[in-house]
C-alpha cells in the first residue's frame, strides 16, 4: 500500500504538457546558389529547423522554394543570418502557436459531435467509421488491418456495392501525422461517395463496379500525439533501438530502394527510414493488405499535404516510368478536373523531379508491385497556412480534390483490365 502514492504522484509529474510554438516563425528562402544552400544547411545544423518544405535538409537545392520553422528563441539569429548572406526570405508566419489556434475558425454544431467541415481527433473517427457501416450496412464495411505500435487499431473502410471480382482502388490519409487535411478528406470521400450513390451517375456507376478500400488514418499513433502532445509530429511512435529519439517516417520504410540515399537513417531526423523496409507496424499491415489484395487492387492513391501537387512514380530515381505517358495524362487531366471548381492551381509530374528524388515510399513501392496508377496528392494550400489550413477550407479542399479523384477512378475503371 505504501508504494501507491509515490507512484500516482510520479505519474501526475511525468504527463507532460503539449508542446507550444510561442512567437516561433516558419521562413520562406529560396537559395539562388550551393553557396546559399549550404548557409541554410549550415544552419539547420546549429540550431533546430523544422523543414516544411522540402522536408529535410538534405532535399534543399538551388532555386527551390524552402519553408522552414523556427522557434521564437532561434528566430533572430536565422533571421540576422540570413541577411547577412544577402539572402530574400519572407516569414510566412509570425507566430505560429496563434495560428494553430486559428485553424479551428469553424464553429460545432453540436459541441463534441464528427463534423466534415471540422478536424475530427482519432476517437470521434472511430466513432465516425461505426456510423457508417451502421448507416450504410449494404455500401460500407470495416476491416481491422493490423494495430500499431501502440496497439491502436488501423481501419480501412470497405465502399462499394458488394459483389465479387471488382476492380478496386486503394486510398490512405495520414501517413505524416501533421498534414490533417489529408484525413479530413478521406472521411469527406467516403461521405460524399455514399451519399450521392443514386443520385450521381458517375458515382453510381463507380460504386456499382468498383471496391474502394479507405483507410482515413495510417499514422493513427502519431495523429493522436499531434492532437494532444506537438501539432508538428510527422512520423509514428515507435522507439528506436540506441536512441532516444521517437518514431519511424512511414513513407520511407516501404521496400522502394529503402537505404539507398544517404540523409534518412537518423532516428532523430523526422525523414528517419525505420530500422529495415516494413520494419513498423503500420507499414507493414498496409502493405501486406495491399500484397493480399492485388489481383484487384488496380491504382493505389495517398494523400498528404502541402504544395498543391499531383505525383507519379518514380522518386526514387530520375528515370521514366514505363506507362510514364499514361500517368502524366490522367495527373493532367485530374489537375485540370480539380481546378474547374474553384481554379486551383495544381502542378503535376514524377516525384523525382516534382519535389525531390525520395527513397522507400508507399507510391513506389505499389508501383513496384504491380499497381501501374500510383498517385501521391499533396492538397492545399501552397504555404500561406501549410499544415495549418483553417477549417474553413476543408469543405472547398475536398470538394475539389474529389472532382480529381473521381476522374482518376473512372479512368481505371475504363482502362484496366
Ligand atoms: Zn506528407
Amino acid at each position: 500500500m505504501r508504494f501507491i502514492l509515490p507512484l500516482s504522484l510520479i505519474a501526475t509529474t511525468l504527463a507532460i504538457a503539449p508542446v507550444r510554438f510561442d512567437r516561433g516563425k516558419v521562413f520562406r528562402v529560396k537559395p539562388q546558389d550551393e553557396k546559399q544552400v549550404n548557409v541554410i544547411k549550415n544552419l539547420a545544423k546549429t540550431s533546430k529547423l523544422d523543414f516544411w518544405y522540402p522536408d529535410a535538409t538534405h532535399h534543399v537545392t538551388a532555386n527551390m522554394t524552402v519553408d522552414f520553422f523556427v522557434s521564437e528563441k532561434n528566430s533572430q539569429s536565422i533571421q540576422s543570418a540570413l541577411e547577412q548572406n544577402q539572402m530574400h526570405y519572407e516569414i510566412l508566419i509570425h507566430d505560429l502557436q496563434e495560428e494553430i489556434e486559428k485553424q479551428f475558425d469553424v464553429k460545432e454544431d453540436i459541441p463534441g459531435r464528427h463534423s466534415y467541415t471540422k478536424y475530427n481527433n482519432w476517437d470521434k473517427i472511430v466513432a465516425w467509421t461505426e456510423k457508417m457501416m451502421n448507416k450504410r450496412p449494404e455500401m460500407v464495411s470495416r476491416i481491422k488491418i493490423g494495430t500499431t505500435v501502440e496497439d491502436n487499431p488501423l481501419y480501412v473502410l470497405k465502399v462499394g456495392k458488394q459483389n465479387e471480382e471488382k476492380k478496386s482502388i486503394f486510398m490512405d490519409c495520414g501517413i505524416h501525422a501533421r498534414e490533417w487535411v489529408s484525413p479530413a478528406f478521406c472521411q469527406w470521400f467516403v461521405y460524399q461517395a455514399t451519399k450521392s450513390y443514386g443520385k450521381n451517375k458517375i458515382m453510381t456507376k463507380l460504386l456499382d463496379r468498383m471496391t474502394f478500400y479507405v483507410l482515413p488514418v495510417f499514422n493513427v499513433d502519431g495523429y493522436i500525439w499531434s492532437w494532444t502532445q506537438n501539432r508538428m509530429w510527422r512520423k509514428n511512435r515507435s522507439k528506436n533501438k540506441n536512441s532516444r529519439c521517437i518514431g519511424t517516417d512511414l513513407n520511407r520504410n516501404f521496400n522502394a530502394s529503402w537505404n539507398s540515399f544517404p540523409g534518412n537513417n537518423n532516428p532523430c531526423g523526422d525523414t528517419y527510414q525505420g530500422a529495415a523496409p516494413e520494419s513498423e507496424k503500420e507499414t507493414k499491415a498496409v502493405a501486406d493488405f495491399i500484397r493480399s489484395h492485388l489481383n484487384s487492387i488496380k491504382a493505389y492513391i495517398t494523400f498528404h499535404a502541402y504544395s498543391q501537387m499531383l505525383m507519379f512514380p518514380y522518386g526514387y530515381t530520375s528515370k521514366l516510368a514505363p506507362n510514364h505517358k499514361d500517368l502524366a495524362k490522367v495527373a493532367k487531366i485530374g489537375t485540370e478536373a480539380l481546378a474547374t471548381r474553384y481554379e486551383t492551381q495544381y502542378i503535376y509530374g514524377p516525384i523525382a523531379s516534382t519535389i525531390y528524388p525520395t527513397t522507400g515510399s508507399s507510391l513506389d513501392w505499389a508501383y513496384d508491385l504491380g499497381i501501374k496508377h500510383t498517385f501521391a496528392f499533396e492538397l492545399r494550400d501552397k504555404g500561406r497556412f501549410g499544415f495549418l489550413l483553417p477549417e474553413s477550407r476543408i469543405k472547398s479542399t475536398c470538394k475539389e480534390t474529389m472532382l480529381a479523384v473521381k476522374f482518376i477512378a473512372k479512368y481505371i475503371l475504363k482502362h484496366t483490365s
